[in-house]
């Protein structure tokens, strides 16, 4: 009998997340972050991808959209010093929300511990051993040191994670030799801000909105929010940057004349933060009873998708190790973890990659192709394919059993109507159970999951199958109008029946 069933390790995000998932999957989480109160130093200001999809089916996307703080931003995004303009789209194939980590974070909190998650912050893990039977943290408390064992252990540590050292797990990959800057500034009486954003400065005189390449660095310019200028400079740094040192107005204003030569004048900060940009993968996301979510698990070299992939991760993982744990896992559930994240983390490489190839260079045939990438994504298809991959909703899982061209994607938010009244796919999974939805009265086909998944009768129009096996992290298990056979083949594999 161990302490708890699994061990957290860090409180960001992807372990406030799995902490959630977990209790609504019914197992005891113990969460344990190193910092006694939340991380201060700003990070993520925005949210987007697929998470957001997930967070709706949970029933907790109108609390995110209340933490929003600045308008959501325009339907266009940067895509490594390219412009992606999604404006022309009705449904924009890539959502976001402008919405400050620190917030994100203090809501999952309440979420995780609402549904009963405990959460020790000040307490470090220092080591980490496993047998056959279970894992053992060794935890750096304000009380002293003390050992917790649990069945599994999940480092959702940081980029920097303790547990992937421990647990001997590699994570190749390059850190570019470059630093970040990013201000949000008021906009000082010595500025002047034309129609089209470009700025009017005493000492460079005008400097156009977007971004601007100099010999020393690139200097971007642009505004989220009115009267708030968003400036950012990257500049060549083979040094580790700390993030617990907090960016001041003058750092980012040395490094500007740096780039630019010269002043801007920058009014009081709203937001000052500075990062480094990696492109690592753990080798593996799992070693026996210990696994890896998150930022310990993958670094991306581009801003916005990286807390889409780390959350997405987790709501991945929990319902497959609390089956594990409840001791209702068929052979190999928790394999598919890495199976199926660590190559939908390899694909968001590849974008995240894709953009350092079209931002850092500064030549002649750097600009020539950007130029005709940028022509390309005048394409609506090429726009909508390029969004889909950075949000992550071409993720296509192998479904054993189906071949049905839902089988493996994440369900779209059908409206439903039933006996008990109109209802939705999101509603269905807001307990994250699976689900399996009739959508045609199959009686024979709702059979065979009885007693493993919930199962549902409903009508929806247009209806895309007769019957959907939905997972608890809303991918399409199986989808079908028959094939009895291949319904119970999904049914075991994912269920164990
Ligand atoms: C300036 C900046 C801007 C960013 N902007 C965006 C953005 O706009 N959108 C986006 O999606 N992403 C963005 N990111 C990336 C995003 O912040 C990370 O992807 C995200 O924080 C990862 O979440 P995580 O929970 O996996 O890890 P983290 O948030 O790093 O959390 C790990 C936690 O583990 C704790 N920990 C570490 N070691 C131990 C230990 N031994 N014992 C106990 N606890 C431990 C740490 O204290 C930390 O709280 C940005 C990052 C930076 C730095």
């Amino acid at each position: 009998m161990t302490d708890v069933d699994v061990i957290i390790v860090g409180a960001g995000p992807t372990g406030l997340m799995l902490a959630a998932e977990l209790r609504l999957a019914g197992v005891r989480p113990l969460v344990l972050e190193r910092r006694p109160e939340r991380g201060k130093t700003p990070k993520a200001h925005g949210l987007s991808g697929q998470i957001l999809d997930l967070l709706h089916y949970r029933g907790l996307l109108d609390r995110v959209r209340a933490l929003v703080t600045d308008p959501v931003p325009a339907d266009r995004f940067p895509f490594g010093g390219v412009h992606v303009d999604l404006t022309r789209f009705e449904e924009p194939p890539l959502k976001a929300l402008s919405v400050r980590q620190q917030l994100l974070e203090g809501l999952l909190e309440e979420h995780a511990t609402g549904l009963g998650a405990e959460l020790r912050r000040g307490h470090e893990v220092v080591g980490v051993s496993q047998d056959d039977e279970s894992v053992t943290a060794e935890v750096r408390g304000p009380d002293g040191t003390y050992e917790v064992t649990a069945q599994y252990l999940v480092g959702c540590d940081g980029g920097r994670s303790p547990v992937r050292s421990m647990a001997g797990i590699g994570f190749p990959g390059t850190t570019y030799p470059e630093v970040n800057r990013i201000g949000q500034v008021s906009i000082p009486d010595r500025l002047t801000v034309h129609d089209n954003g470009d700025i009017e400065t005493p000492e460079l005189g005008r400097i156009k909105a977007g971004f601007t390449r100099t010999g020393t660095g690139v200097f971007a310019l642009g505004s989220l929010t009115p009267g708030i200028l968003f400036i950012q400079t990257t500049e060549d740094d083979p040094g580790e940057i700390d993030d617990d040192v907090p960016m001041t107005l003058t750092e980012l204003g040395d490094s500007i004349r740096r780039v630019l030569g010269g002043d801007v004048p920058l009014g009081d900060p709203v937001r000052l933060s500075r990062y480094q940009f990696s492109a690592r993968q753990a080798e593996r996301y799992r070693e026996g009873r210990i696994l890896l979510a998150g930022d310990a698990a993958h670094l991306l070299p581009s801003t916005g998708t990286a807390i889409n992939v780390g959350m997405s991760d987790s709501v991945n993982l929990a319902w497959k190790l609390a089956a594990e744990i409840q001791g209702r896992a068929p052979a190999g559930l928790l394999d598919t973890y890495h199976a199926e994240r660590h190559a939908a983390g390899a694909r968001a490489l590849l974008q995240s990659r894709a953009q350092v190839a079209l931002r850092r260079g500064h030549d002649e045939a750097a600009e020539a192709l950007r130029a005709v990438f940028q022509e390309l994504l005048d394409d609506e298809q090429a726009a909508r394919r390029l969004a889909s991959h950075v949000a992550g909703t071409d993720t296509r899982y192998p479904m054993p059993g189906s071949t049905h061209a839902l089988a493996g994607t994440f369900v779209p938010d059908l409206a439903l109507e039933t006996d008990q009244g109109a209802t939705s796919v999101a509603e269905l999974l807001r307990d994250a159970r699976p689900v399996l939805l009739d959508l045609a009265d199959r009686p024979e086909l709702r059979e065979p999951a009885e007693g493993l998944v919930d199962v549902r009768t409903a009508k929806a129009e247009d209806r895309p199958a007769d019957v959907l096996l939905i997972r608890p992290d809303g991918y399409i298990a199986w989808a079908g109008d028959g094939d009895t056979e291949g319904l119970r083949e999904a049914l075991a594999a994912w269920f164990g029946a």
